[in-house]
């Protein structure tokens, strides 16, 4: 049977929000070139959201943070795929879109973790302070406390955002409170997904890469999936050419900023930056920062409040 008849109450369902068959199958190839896939995958792709099999129990976690990165994922790029993604993925915990407030807020997060251990994904959104647990309290725990006790019980943790990635704006210098990404303040592997906000589409591409293959996919020294941050923004930037020919914006406004010249010399963090920013853009593939004239300030890399300031300097 055809994948379309298998599933035709989805594409039903989609039919009546708006969704063609086609735009749908459109999502799905973008989405299958940015997990690095070949086209041969983007039926299956598309089974995943038509018909998922497996609805892994997602513990969704906020710390020191701005809750920029879950914006992001639900204001996604398609008004229809944060249905999609709610539907693949069983939200058994999330602060910011559960209905649940104080002590049935505390109790659900410990029957999620009780009765899902071991299987569950743990998404995290922002840093911890470990000089100073105060700092960060949530029902009388400290952010410390309840990620010790949360993570290590996952079967994956996630980390959305530079923040709970690498520490971010709230672990940059002087770094007070001590804050440290994931990873770093409990000692533990975690999967890596920076970005200020993180490109919602690579959270989809990593959900459903482990609903499809059964396994998360490479990651580079940092933690950080292959298929978004194995190159550089510099390798993938349209201004390339410009940069090679030696032609550069030295002045916002200038000619040489509306002819589309390279960015470097105000600044670009291209060349030290590695994020699939280039080809996934954002709001519907529309633009990027470069795109749009505004140098690369490097949000995805580590400690790039520190390390990539001034913003609007040369390297
Ligand atoms: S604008 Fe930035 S990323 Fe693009 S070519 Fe110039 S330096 Fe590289």
């Amino acid at each position: 049977m055809e994948p379309m008849e298998k599933n035709r109450d989805f594409y039903e369902k989609l039919e009546k929000k708006g969704v063609s068959r086609r735009d749908f199958m459109k999502y799905c190839s973008f989405l299958t070139a940015t997990m690095g896939l070949s086209a041969s995958y983007v039926p299956k792709v598309a089974e995943v959201f038509a018909a998922p099999k497996q609805r892994p129990p997602v513990v969704w976690l906020h710390f020191g943070e701005c809750t920029g990165c879950t914006e992001g994922v639900l204001r996604s790029m398609y008004p229809w795929i944060d249905e999609l993604v709610l539907d693949i993925l069983d939200i058994t915990y999330h602060e910011t879109i559960m209905a649940a407030a104080g002590h049935q807020a505390e109790e659900n997060l410990h029957n999620a973790v009780k009765n899902h251990a071991g299987k569950f994904i743990c998404v995290v959104e922002g840093s911890i302070p470990t000089k100073y647990e105060q700092y960060g309290m949530i029902g009388g725990r400290s952010f410390l406390e309840i990620a010790r006790d949360v993570c290590p019980r996952a079967a994956a943790t996630i980390c959305i955002g530079t923040c709970s990635a690498f520490g971010g704006i709230p672990a940059a210098s002087p770094n007070p409170g001590g804050y440290k990404g994931i990873g770093d303040a409990l000692g533990i592997k975690t999967l890596n997904l920076p970005g200020c906000p993180t490109n919602p589409v690579n959270l989809v591409g990593t959900v459903v890469n482990y609903l499809l293959m059964g396994k998360l996919p490479a990651l580079d020294n940092l933690g950080r999936p292959l298929f978004a941050y194995g190159k550089t923004i510099h390798d993938q930037c349209p201004r390339r050419s410009h940069f090679e020919n030696e032609e550069f914006v030295e002045e916002f406004g200038s000619e040489e900023a509306k002819l589309g010249y390279c960015l470097y010399k105000v600044g670009c963090k291209g060349p030290e930056t590695y994020n699939n920013c280039a080809v996934a853009k954002f709001h519907g593939g529309t633009s990027w920062p470069i795109q749009a004239g505004h140098p690369c300030m490097g949000c995805s890399e580590p400690n790039f409040w520190d390390t990539m300031t001034p913003f609007y300097e040369e390297m």
